[in-house]
C-alpha cells in the first residue's frame, strides 16, 4: 500500500475558554476536539475547528473519500 499522505494536513483547533489554538492532524481532529472538551470542559463543546477552515476541511475530506477506498470503518 503506497502512502502518499506524507504531507500531513493539519487544521487549527481553537478553544476560546483555554485561549489556545492548536494544529491537529486532520485524521485526529474530531477525536482531539472531543477529548479536549471531555477532559477540560465536562463535555461542553467549547473547543472547535476554526469555522472557516472547517468548511475547507469538509471539501478536503469529501475529496479524499472519493479518492481513497475505505479499508476499515
Ligand atoms: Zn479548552
Amino acid at each position: 500500500m503506497a502512502d502518499e499522505n506524507a504531507d500531513e494536513t493539519t487544521v487549527p483547533v481553537i478553544c476560546s475558554d483555554c485561549g489556545t489554538e492548536t494544529a491537529i492532524a486532520i485524521d485526529d481532529v474530531a477525536e482531539a476536539v472531543e477529548r479536549h472538551n471531555d477532559q477540560l470542559h465536562d463535555g461542553e463543546e467549547v473547543a472547535s475547528v476554526d469555522p472557516v477552515i472547517a468548511e475547507q476541511v469538509t471539501d478536503l475530506v469529501a475529496e479524499e473519500l472519493g479518492l481513497l477506498e475505505p479499508s476499515e470503518e
